[in-house]
């Protein structure tokens, strides 16, 4: 069966090879992808010898400047029009038990397809002209792909203990591609779960990121649970995993909770970070938990200790401490204010305060509020659903009112210290304070004059006269 190859690059591959007297075949994740009618921005090509020279007749013949060599892969990698193309000489791996390094020979193309992950991503084309196009598939790839299936070429103990990177590629090629993992493969994740701590948590987050990136993450975290990996380096979010009953009471699964959650805002949004916000907005349940005879289980301030436990967690797992980890915390913290928001008694200065401190995520945050709701109940879903619409309403209103959803506050410190002749000290930050809680508050409104004299009443309390020519 012959397989049309999409893009210009193979035909040039094929005449330098033809002119050479050599053997190549493009191979895994483009050929995978081919065969799925899935986009794909990378090509790889394995050739019998020597990548690197291979990329660096094709550069020449393309007219190509750069090509990245990297001599102790024994791969060079040159970019194409849109797509980044990866040469590789066919080689024969083996393993150390402490190390996802191999040790590398030159081997045959069977060789080379052993050594990938799944048979899915061990299928080959062949670039030659007499065969051109033709599918080279060993280990039953092709029958992987149309039955949706994952399984390593080899011995799935062997595969995953030496790289367990590829129990991560698993689950996230499983929840990324919609294919389920076949049995023994899945039990050689389960057995090798622990060897995971030889990969850096780098390339953990990588996978983490696609997963999470999928139309239903779920999948994937429901697979790391199961599989034991996800304790390995997360066992934050592994122990929101069960149920305790007390005196008949039981609480519900967190993790599955969080599942639901991650989901639903996944199904409105594909913002990453709105989604590790969603994985992570109930972190400081099991922390918080707590069982009393008068209200059954509580998890009192989870909001405010899964914050606090944010900052470590992305050190730990290498994700970037910058803003984004802020505005995952700012979610996490925030995302039982609206709810405290539904009363019909509630006050403007509630909506203010939230608006101030939402910021521009207030969009995300009720998003992920309305995500939260995943009662089993479809009249009480309705009802909370038109809460939210309510307290989106107010918002709106108050907003438009009194813009305080990005506001500074009207009179800086620097007016302050001009004001009374103040160096910079205490004083001229109580006053800055007493003047933004006044706004928030609904005292004076969002506005220079009144702002100013508030200044000159707070400045009396304090015992500041304005200096000179004020
Ligand atoms: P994607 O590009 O969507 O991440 P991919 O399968 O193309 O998926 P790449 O990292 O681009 O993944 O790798 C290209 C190919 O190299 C894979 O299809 C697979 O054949 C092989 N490969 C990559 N990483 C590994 C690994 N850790 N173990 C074994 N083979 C691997
Ligand atoms: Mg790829």
């Amino acid at each position: 069966m012959k397989k049309r190859l999409g893009h210009p690059i193979f035909q040039v591959v094929s005449d330098i090879i033809e002119e050479q007297g050599l053997t190549a075949f493009a191979i895994g994740g483009y050929v995978r992808d081919l065969l799925l009618k899935r986009p794909s921005k990378d090509i790889d090509v394995v050739v019998l010898g020597s990548g690197i020279e291979l990329a660096r007749q094709v550069a020449d013949r393309l007219g190509i400047q750069n090509v990245s060599v990297f001599k102790n892969y024994g791969t060079a990698m040159l970019q194409y029009r849109d797509v980044e193309v990866e040469f590789v000489g066919a080689r024969r791996e083996s393993y150390r038990y402490d190390s996802r390094k191999p040790v590398v020979e030159d081997g045959t193309l069977e060789d080379d397809q052993k050594r990938r992950d799944f048979t899915v991503n061990a299928l080959a084309i062949s670039l030659n002209r007499d065969t051109y196009g033709e599918l080279v598939d060993p280990f039953n790839g092709l029958k992987d792909l149309k039955g949706k299936t994952l399984r390593t070429p080899l011995d799935p103990e062997r595969t995953f203990s030496d790289d367990p990177l590829r129990m991560m590629r698993a689950i996230r090629f499983a929840t990324q591609l919609d294919f389920a993992i076949g049995e023994k493969t899945h039990r050689g994740i389960e057995n090798n779960a622990s060897r995971i701590k030889i990969v850096s948590n780098e390339r953990i987050m990588e996978e983490m990121h696609k997963i999470l990136a999928s139309p239903q993450p779920s999948v994937g975290l429901q697979l790391l649970e199961q599989s034991g990996l996800l304790r390995h380096f997360f066992p934050e979010l592994a122990e929101l995993k069960g149920v305790e009953v007390k005196e008949g009471l039981s609480h519900k699964d967190n993790f599955l909770h969080t599942l639901k959650v991650l989901d639903n805002v996944s199904k409105m949004s594909d913002k990453l970070w709105l989604r590790w916000a969603a994985l992570l907005h109930d972190i400081g349940k099991p922390l918080t938990r707590r069982f009393s005879g008068e209200q059954g289980w509580t998890f009192h301030g989870h909001d405010y200790v899964g914050y606090r436990m944010i900052p470590r967690i992305f050190r730990r797992l290498k994700l970037p401490m910058n803003e984004k980890m802020k505005y995952v915390q700012k979610l996490v913290l925030l995302h039982l204010r609206p709810i405290a928001l539904v009363d019909a008694q509630v006050t403007d200065s509630a909506v203010r305060r939230l608006l101030y401190d939402a910021g521009d995520d207030v969009e995300d945050l009720m998003l992920l509020c309305e995500a939260d709701i995943t009662s089993k109940n479809e009249k009480r879903i309705q009802r909370y659903l038109s809460n939210f619409k309510q307290v989106r309403r107010k918002m709106r209103e108050i907003e438009e009112k009194d813009r305080v959803r990005n506001f500074q506050p009207p009179i800086t410190g620097e007016v302050i210290m001009h004001t009374f002749g103040l160096k910079p000290s205490r004083e001229v930050g109580v006053i800055k304070d007493a003047i933004k809680e006044a706004i928030l508050d609904g005292v004076i409104a969002n506005d220079y004059d009144e702002a100013y004299r508030y200044m000159l009443k707070k400045g009396e309390e304090l015992g500041l006269k304005p200096a000179e020519g004020e």
